[in-house]
């Protein structure tokens, strides 16, 4: 990578702020990942858009990641520069609407709206994601997902400019949205939360937080459930019964405690984890001809 722009994008981000042949175990929830070549996490949005600009001018390519909790990062590591947007966490309430930079973390968010005493948002406060990462997956749980609560983006498009689009015009889906098909990057979101009362939001959040420890491996790195739903099936409920339980190659596993989720038991490298999901879809597909579709990003 040449050396100026690296020291172009130091004096735009401070030094700290960029790091390079880093390790991209330490930024993903699976703990697998090769060296990014150049790995950048700008304090807010406004340097995060300064350096995809710089990117552009000096022909570098860039990939927007928040908390790392849906990837699979190639064992070989990444090109370019791999811009996180952990550090740009700003979250601000405005009566009973939450306004966030994109790398604030759900669960801080949450909690920010049960001290408000708004409710709305407990369904996320499991979920080790950032806000711009569940917008653009459209993140979801225990019968609610960002569809239900958001009311409006900032994105950068894939050209630079920046736009504000309503919930309709993000195009929300079953785990997709606009964003990951058009490659623009959520700057910032606004939530629409309802009054609520802090006793009852805390429970609720209790509630689920024990749901999820007692049903998810949250004691092995994962990246949550590897499929997507199928229409009228369970991915995890199919590999159950496809005899998949504890299957193993290497070091990734279909969780023994909810084959829903692929773990890493300690070394797995992401070709063991792919090499996991092509034989569970292949004996998933010939046992009851339901084809299972990744949920989690591979980034190569
Ligand atoms: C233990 C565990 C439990 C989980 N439970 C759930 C659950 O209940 N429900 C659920 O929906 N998910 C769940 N997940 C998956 C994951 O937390 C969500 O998909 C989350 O929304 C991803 O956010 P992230 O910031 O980690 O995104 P990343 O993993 O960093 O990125 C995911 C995708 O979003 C894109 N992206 C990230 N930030 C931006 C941005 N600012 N602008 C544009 N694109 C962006 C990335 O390019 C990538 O394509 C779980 C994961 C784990 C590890």
């Amino acid at each position: 990578m040449n050396d100026v722009f690296l020291q172009k994008l130091r004096e735009l981000l401070g030094e700290g702020a960029v790091r390079t042949e880093e390790s991209m175990a330490l930024h993903t929830t699976f703990h697998i990942g090769g060296p990014a070549e150049c790995y950048a996490a700008p304090s807010d949005s406004a340097r995060l858009v300064h350096a995809a600009e710089l990117c552009r001018e000096y022909g570098v390519t860039f990939r927007i990641i928040g908390r790392g909790s849906n990837l699979l990062v190639s064992d070989e590591g990444l090109r370019g520069v791999i811009i996180s947007t952990e550090n740009a966490e700003r979250v601000t309430v405005n009566g009973t609407r939450i306004t966030a930079e994109a790398g604030a973390g759900l669960a801080k968010i949450a909690g920010t709206a049960r001290r408000a005493s708004l409710t709305g948002m407990e369904f996320a406060a499991g979920i080790p994601g950032s806000l711009g990462g569940a917008v653009a997956m459209n993140a979801g749980a225990y019968g609610g997902e960002m569809k239900d609560i958001l009311v409006s983006a900032v994105v950068m498009a894939s050209d630079g400019t920046i736009h504000k689009l309503t919930a309709e015009e993000l195009g929300l889906g079953y785990r997709t949205s606009r964003i990951q098909k058009d490659g623009s990057v959520v700057l910032e979101a606004v939530l629409q939360l309802r009054e609520g009362d802090p006793e009852a939001i805390r429970a609720r959040m209790d509630e689920l937080a024990y749901q999820r420890k007692s049903k998810q491996p949250l004691e092995y790195p994962s990246a949550g459930s590897m499929f997507k739903r199928p229409e009228g099936y369970f991915a995890g409920k199919l590999i159950d019964d496809a005899g998949l339980r504890g299957f193993t190659v290497g070091g990734a596993q279909v969780s023994e405690k909810h084959c829903g989720f692929v773990i890493n038991r300690g070394d797995a490298t992401a070709k063991d984890v792919l090499a996991l999901c092509d034989e569970v879809s292949r004996i998933v597909g010939e046992k009851f001809g339901v084809r299972l579709e990744r949920e989690v990003k591979y980034l190569r």
